[in-house]
């Protein structure tokens, strides 16, 4: 068989993995990374059937282009299918404001909708010479890797996570000849996690004691949620504002896939919702704590928060997720201040942000070390690093362990 990857080999973000085997031609994953301007994966041909492992648009963003061109049917779990469709509809929305042309249409998300096949844990298809089953990979709720069953067994990752999250539990390997993973954090360890976990929760004690609003600026997809449960204990004030409250109600119509249902409820519960313009007014006065969207503070309500609190020295800004370069978010932790635009037109303007900023490390993807314990674990013979920007420091380590590794470049042919 063979693999060639049509983009997010070498760099985190529009993935798309070509799989041929005696004919057969298999897609694992078509995304698109949101950049400005958004950059997408090579053209993908004609396949017999997608497989999605998670709902992040950098590997679903451009599944709308596939099914429209080609109808081609897409095998993901439920949670993701639902996910899913509101993130690449969210992200036609995004294109309209910023003005880069839309690579598909409604008619487009319409099919990939019609089009996909749900699958979940422990069943398994037959497909171009092969079984293929799916398993937890720990990253989001319904987040899943594909063990693909033939002359060998080869397993494609996705974005995985081992460690047990507050909304997840954790993946657990796959024995394997050729494993496809992600390395993320290639070369980087994250610190204790109940440590950081800990930090935060300290911080934003202190935030409020101090009479100041905490702004934690969240990822609408898995993040707000691990927010809202790790401050859930918290007697404060606190509210929830963007599109994390649409994922809440998703992941809670489906309680098999995340960690504790009666846990992400006393979370629902403790938070206050911003549904109305009025909800919101009511949230800038006597919110102590907004866990809202834009994660990378590019758009979304956390702009109007980040008004409020900018000149205060007593609130905070707690970031915690991963932030693009160029980003908003980006630019608050280098230099201090964000751009803001108002219109299409408009040069976008700098503003300082003269509060307290602070970074916690909360991510729901598996560092070195834990890529590495989980690469032994599946004992294959070779490893293939894909979703990473320096693939390097891992493919070192991996060799040490004598793996044999593979680090190809997109458009690459590779037998497998
Ligand atoms: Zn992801
Ligand atoms: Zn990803």
């Amino acid at each position: 068989m063979n693999i060639k990857f049509l983009g997010g080999a070498d760099v985190v973000g529009r993935m798309g993995m070509l799989l041929q085997n005696k004919g057969a031609n298999l897609l694992f994953e078509y995304g698109m990374t949101a950049s400005k301007p958004p950059s997408y994966p090579l053209p993908a041909p004609f396949v017999d059937m997608a497989f999605l492992t998670h709902s992040h648009l950098d590997h679903c963003g451009m599944l709308p282009w596939l099914c429209g061109k080609y109808d081609t049917e897409v095998v993901a779990t439920p949670t993701t299918v639902d996910v899913a469709e509101l993130l690449v509809r969210d992200s036609l929305k995004i294109a309209d404001i910023e003005g880069y042309p839309k690579p598909f249409n409604e008619q487009d998300i319409k099919a990939m909708m019609h089009n996909f096949t749900p699958m979940t844990y422990g069943e398994v298809m037959d497909v171009g010479g092969f079984e293929i089953g799916l398993h937890p990979a720990g990253h989001l709720p319904g987040a899943a890797m594909f063990e693909i069953k033939g002359e060998q067994t080869t397993v494609f990752t996705g974005d995985l996570h081992t460690y047990n999250m507050r909304l997840v539990w954790g993946a657990h390997p796959v024995k394997c000849d050729n494993l496809i993973i992600e390395g993320t954090y290639s070369g980087r360890l994250h610190p204790d996690r109940l440590k950081t976990e800990y930090e935060l929760i300290e911080k934003v004690k202190a935030v409020v004691e101090r009479g100041g609003k905490a702004i934690l600026p969240c990822f609408a997809v898995g993040r707000t949620q691990e927010i809202m449960l790790i401050l859930k204990d918290l007697k404060y004030n606190m509210w929830v504002d963007g599109m994390g409250k649409t994922i809440n109600r998703m992941y809670l119509d489906r309680p098999e896939y995340i960690r504790s249902e009666k846990a992400l409820k006393a979370a629902k519960r403790k938070f206050n919702e911003v549904r109305t313009p009025q909800d919101r007014q009511r949230a800038r006065r006597e919110a102590q704590v907004i866990v809202t969207t834009g994660g990378m503070l590019d758009g979304g309500p956390v702009l109007t928060y980040l008004e409020d609190v900018k000149n205060d020295p007593k609130s905070a800004v707690l970031m915690t997720g991963y932030q693009v370069e160029g980003s908003n978010g980006w630019r608050l932790l280098q230099e201090g201040m964000i751009h803001v635009q108002s219109s299409k037109e408009e040069i976008p303007r700098p503003v300082g942000i003269k509060c307290e900023v602070k970074k916690y490390d909360l991510s729901a993807h598996a560092d070195q070390g834990e890529l590495l314990s989980f690469i032994k674990a599946c004992n294959p013979e070779r490893v293939i690093i894909m979703h990473s920007d320096d693939r390097e420091p891992m493919a070192e380590a991996i060799r040490q362990e004598n793996i044999k590794v593979l680090l190809p470049s997109a458009n690459e042919d590779i037998e497998l």
